[in-house]
């Protein structure tokens, strides 16, 4: 990367720094901080496409993207110019508009099973969300998570647990109460577990993309569908990442499975803060002010967000779904090449539009578990992780996390990417 610090132009460091006497661990989000991989994250001053620049004038092509928000890469001017035009008209009112209705039919449209759609402000909205309307609708309050999936910051998906054995719940995290946990049950992702009449809701990611990324096995969500309805129990998607981005109507549309209720959030706002819970008609209308289910926010259905949203949406028509297909493929390919002849042990699962990475002995056998994909080497992914960002190119500060490629990664980006892999992964395999 090209970096010309002029006097007077703040370090990274020294921004992060001050920083961390103001924000607790100087971030706003955990994964940010470079925990996983040492180090201390760029300061970002801008960004475009495929670039991100920090306040130093480093750039680097980005696979971050937000961690899936911005589909359409930085800036993109169809989102830009869509924010521009709403915000002199005001940026949150407190009242109904236009537009918050014009995304709920879109999304309705591309998700037939979203016959309703509520808007909100982020995936971690939708999932706790979702998961008291399941409880309100069926009167039950057992939830079914899967280890290695994630939610958000939903307390009652926050359950230690991973492992091969069915676990019902103990908090991950200090604060969360064990009450809060308690009719939580953890079972291993890609085996249809047998539910029971004391089950609301089994919540999924479609395809995995938490712990790197993982496909469901042949019919594992059929079987999913199959088992929820044979106990009255409602099938969640967490379409937070597959949703807009794995196809045209998400994972439901790929895999062929209509869920009871569907939590979005990035694609969705085209960058800016949103999520949205949609589902059967007769199920959404348990929320309040229909039913008795509350549902509330002063910032929901937001102007600004909802006006990028459209943006990003209009601009997704199907052949840039193919577009984009046949650019994961493209980079994976290479990526993988990279490596192999780099002699970095590394494999690139890839399902749809969706890529992860997997370091080290394990990368030779396919991951359909978390228990599987703990086997990564971190240590390896974290080697790699800072060569590629001294070669230019920022991945996410997790072995965990997905590569997210949009459509500011053209094939320029994607040769420069591979060359970046090369000789990263002959600096990790060192
Ligand atoms: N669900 C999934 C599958 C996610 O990946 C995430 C966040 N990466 C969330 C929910 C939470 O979304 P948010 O960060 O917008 O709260």
């Amino acid at each position: 990367p090209v970096t010309c610090v002029g006097a007077g132009v703040p370090s990274n460091t020294t921004l992060f720094d001050r920083s961390k006497e103001a924000i607790p661990g100087g971030v706003n989000s955990s994964i940010r901080a470079f925990k996983a991989v040492g180090g201390e994250p760029y300061v970002v001053a801008r960004a475009s496409g495929a670039t991100i620049t920090d306040v130093e004038g480093t750039t680097y092509l980005d696979l971050v993207q937000s961690y899936g928000a911005v589909i359409l890469g930085h800036a993109h001017p169809a989102v830009t110019a869509a924010i521009t035009d709403a915000v002199g008209a005001g940026t949150s009112y407190g009242a109904p508009t236009p537009r918050e209705m014009k995304l709920a039919e879109e999304i309705s449209s591309r998700m037939p099973s979203c016959e309703r759609v509520r808007l909100m402000n982020s995936g971690t909205e939708a999932t706790s969300t979702a998961i008291r309307l399941a409880r309100g609708v069926t009167g039950r309050d057992r939830i079914v998570t899967f280890a290695g999936n994630f939610h958000g910051a939903t307390d009652a998906l926050l359950v230690a647990g991973g492992s091969g054995v069915a676990t019902l719940g103990l908090p991950g995290t200090a604060g969360v109460p064990n009450a809060s946990v308690a009719e939580t049950m953890v079972v291993p992702y890609n085996v249809v577990p047998q539910l029971d009449d004391k089950v609301a809701a089994v919540i999924v990611e479609p395809v995995a993309a938490n712990m790197g990324v993982v496909a469901p096995v042949a019919g594992f969500l059929e079987g999913l569908r199959a088992e929820c309805d044979r106990v009255g129990a409602l099938l969640i998607f967490d379409e937070v990442i597959t949703g807009f981005r794995l196809a045209p109507g998400g994972a439901q549309a790929k895999y062929d499975i209509r869920a009871d209720i569907t939590c979005f959030g990035k694609v969705i706002g085209g960058g800016l803060p949103i999520g949205a819970v949609g589902g059967r008609r007769d199920i959404m209308e348990h929320l309040s002010p229909l039913g008795p289910v509350f549902h509330a926010g002063t910032l929901s259905g937001n102007p600004l967000a909802t006006a990028a949203g459209l943006a990003a949406l209009d601009t997704l028509t199907p052949d840039v779904y193919i577009e984009l297909l046949a650019r994961v493929r493209h980079l994976s390919s290479k990526m993988r090449d990279a490596c192999a002849s780099a002699g970095f042990e590394a494999s690139f699962p890839v399902v749809g539009t969706l890529f992860g990475i997997v370091c080290g002995d394990a990368a030779s056998d396919a991951v359909t578990n978390f228990d599987e994909a703990k086997r990564t080497d971190e240590a390896a992914y974290s080697r790699f992780f800072q060569a590629m960002l001294a070669e230019g190119v920022a991945l996410a500060p997790g072995a965990y996390e997905a590569m997210f490629v949009g459509l500011g990664h053209t094939d320029e980006v994607i040769d420069r990417i591979a060359e970046a892999t090369f000789r990263a992964a002959t600096t990790a395999a060192a």
